[in-house]
């Protein structure tokens, strides 16, 4: 086993022994390997490397009470992942393939799944990046599909903390732009935006919708979701949101495990202060409480304060956290367990 402590691991790389790696070439993937080579050479021309050509995904490994190891709704990252490629006019990779490749790179890295109860899992990217040297602006002719392992450790020590976020005078897409498929490029531009939001004190920023900056988009790396007062879950529609799926999942937890209503709909910033809770959603928090929203001076504070989460996020993180780990029955075909 390896010497770490799972319970004060951060959100940072950590090498562990093997990764998958597959190559495009000559109009094909081929197989690909597991290899302990961490190290990637390519031209320094490379289309990652001029034009930013590279998508990727999240998605974790943990185990379960019954020390199952397991991953969470990977076929969703596949199909997302080959979206994300299409839109780059990267060669998409089988959904079979990617399935695989993520079991095997678990597999290999089998003593860096924490156990149970921790709360600490293993972080898997899976990402594919043009590799052949491109100068005029095209598609390259070759590209490396890969997925790394990275243990990361519980997001929340000592139970969901709600963060504070402010209105960005930043966008984080175009509209018919990038902003629903996931590639590095979103993020370089968003970089900017968060490292300017912490030097004034917040922890995220909310992006309006760039056509008319009057609807509410997303987070860097979050969707939104809301509470009404009257207790029905309200997640912002949009083109240019990146279709989350934690955001998907706990939409269909609300509804069919709480009961609750659920509406997917175009979001007023003016409509914020009407909730009676909010919260980011995403793979690495599953969903992190949004205590107080600054828009340029005005603050939006939701009833639960900045202490603790709202009741209906608390029960709505608790149910899909079990279900994942298998303390609450999942539905159909959401776990996958790799032997
Ligand atoms: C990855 C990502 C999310 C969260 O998606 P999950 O599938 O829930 O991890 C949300 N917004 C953006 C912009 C993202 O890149």
């Amino acid at each position: 086993m390896p010497e770490l402590d799972w319970g004060s691991l951060g959100f940072g790389y950590v090498k562990t022994p093997y990764r998958f790696v597959a190559e495009f070439k000559d109009g094909k993937w081929n197989k690909g390997i597991i290899t302990d080579d961490d190290k990637i050479v390519i031209s320094e021309c490379a289309g990652v490397l001029q034009y930013a050509q590279t998508v990727f995904e999240g998605l974790k490994a943990y185990r379960t009470c019954d020390e199952k190891t397991v991953t969470f709704r990977p076929n969703l990252n596949a199909e997302r992942l080959i979206a994300s490629a299409k839109r780059l006019e990267i060669p998409p990779v089988h959904e079979d393939m990617f399935l695989e490749a993520v079991d095997k790179v678990v597999n290999a890295n089998r003593d860096f799944v924490p156990p149970y109860g921790s709360g600490a899992s293993l972080y898997l990217r899976p990402f594919i990046f043009g590799s052949s040297p491109v100068i005029g602006v095209k598609p390259a002719q070759e590209y490396q599909f890969r997925i790394f392992a990275t243990p990361v450790g519980p997001y929340f020590k000592g139970g969901l903390k709600p963060i504070t976020i402010r209105v960005s005078d930043f966008d984080r897409a175009a509209p018919r732009g990038t902003g629903h498929i996931k590639a590095g490029l979103n993020y370089a531009m968003s970089l900017h935006a968060i490292v300017d939001a912490h030097e004034n004190g917040f922890d995220e920023n909310l992006y309006l919708d760039p056509a008319t900056r009057t609807y509410v988009e997303e987070t860097g790396g979050a969707n939104f979701i809301f509470i009404t007062k009257d207790g029905a879950l309200v997640t912002p529609k949009s083109e240019s949101i990146l279709p989350s799926i934690t955001r998907r999942s706990l939409c269909y937890v609300a509804e069919k495990y709480l009961g609750l209503k659920v509406e997917h709909r175009a979001v007023k910033l003016s409509e914020l202060s009407d909730f009676a809770e909010c919260g980011l959603c995403g793979t690495a928090a599953v969903i992190s409480p949004v205590g107080k929203i600054y828009d340029h001076g005005k603050e939006i504070a939701f009833p639960a304060g900045t202490e603790k989460a709202g009741p209906i996020t608390q029960k709505l993180y608790e149910t899909l956290t079990g279900i994942q780990l298998g303390t609450i029955e999942a539905p159909e075909s959401w776990i996958r367990e790799i032997n």
